[in-house]
């Protein structure tokens, strides 16, 4: 396979029901856009017939077709950074194996790409979401924007280009854990977001708990940014401010009115929520820490058990 201009990368985690109606799409959508492309699929993991089904289709059309299975399941994200490593496209576009943003809407992508965009995020037109869901995905954003000043409207949102050069850089990077989109728009030069049609997952369930979701707003925070530290030390030095305070005070009183006991249960309730504030402290501490000692580790992100492609080059271990 010679430098494709396009390389589509497709995580595929437990997608047995969807995927055939995936590839009657995603197909004949990259045809019609009439440039030399591959489509990558990595299988992490998937413990229904996923993998077959990906095997069957590399023969059916193995001239633009490649598959990564994976030793088990890593998460989108992993899957996502091998797919990266193997892509040899000159434009790398992410998919989500659900049909929730319609492969026809790849030619938009495109399109800004060869504007000179290097970086093409997508917004998902006309959500409908309960006034609830929106305000707070909003809050969320604008948190976001403020503490790691990277602009992403619609981070659920999967179908995206990267240029080559962005790709280059996140396989030098080597880091684990982290946000795709928010790493590629920080190695962008000329960022930009469209608005993409959506659909409803094609068939099955979501692969995403809100504990993962909860993590993955942790580690787009403590990985993009150290801001939460210093908010940490400003917030010890006020708490410590305060209590200096209570303390002056506490003494001038045993003075004046002598041994007193009332007020004992209000100490134990600031004690406590001093005590909730040290233990977030500490946690907010280890997810540093904790990205530290990966980073020195250095352990591979996954191991990719098998490649099926048409190639000239050697497999890699
Ligand atoms: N996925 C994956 N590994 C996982 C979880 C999900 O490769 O551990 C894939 C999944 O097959 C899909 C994409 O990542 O192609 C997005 O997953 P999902 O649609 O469940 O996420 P949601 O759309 O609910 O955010
Ligand atoms: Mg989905």
């Amino acid at each position: 396979m010679k430098t494709p201009e396009l390389s589509v990368i497709v995580p595929v985690y437990n997608e047995e029901a969807g995927l055939q109606a995936l590839f009657d799409r995603l197909y004949p959508a990259l045809d019609a856009l009439e440039l030399s492309y591959e489509v990558i699929f990595v299988n992490d993991g998937s413990r229904d017939r996923s993998a077959a089904l990906l095997s069957e289709q590399y023969q059916a059309r193995d001239d633009v077709t490649r598959v990564l299975l994976l030793n088990k399941n890593h998460g989108q994200y992993t899957a996502l950074l091998a797919g990266f490593e193997a892509a040899r496209g000159e434009k790398i576009i992410t998919l989500d194996a659900d049909l929730e943003n319609p492969p026809e809407e790849i030619g938009k992508v495109i399109e800004k790409m060869r504007a000179g965009h290097d970086y093409v995020g997508t917004i998902r037109a006309q959500r409908r979401r309960s006034l609830w869901r929106h305000q707070a995905s909003r809050m969320m954003n604008w948190l976001r924007e403020r503490i790691t000043h990277i602009r992403l409207t619609d981070h659920g949102c999967m179908l995206r280009g990267y240029s080559r050069r962005i790709i280059d850089r996140i396989n030098a990077y080597g880091e684990t854990n982290i946000f795709i989109p928010a790493l590629g728009y920080t190695f962008a030069q000329n960022p930009t977001e469209i608005e993409v049609m959506h659909d409803k997952r094609f068939a099955g369930d979501s692969k995403y708990s809100l504990y993962d979701l909860i993590r993955l707003a942790f580690d787009l925070v403590t990985g993009f940014s150290v801001a939460p530290l210093q908010w940490l030390s400003f917030t010890g030095l006020l708490l410590s401010a305060g209590s200096a305070a209570l303390f002056i005070l506490l003494v001038a009183r045993r003075f004046i009115l002598g041994a007193e006991v009332e007020g004992v249960f209000t100490l134990f309730a600031i004690n406590f929520f001093l005590i909730g504030v040290i233990i977030f402290a500490l946690g907010l501490l280890g997810e540093y820490i904790g990205r530290i000692y990966q980073q020195v580790r250095a352990w591979p992100r996954q191991f990719t058990h098998t490649r099926l492609e048409k190639t000239e080059d050697k497999v890699e271990g």
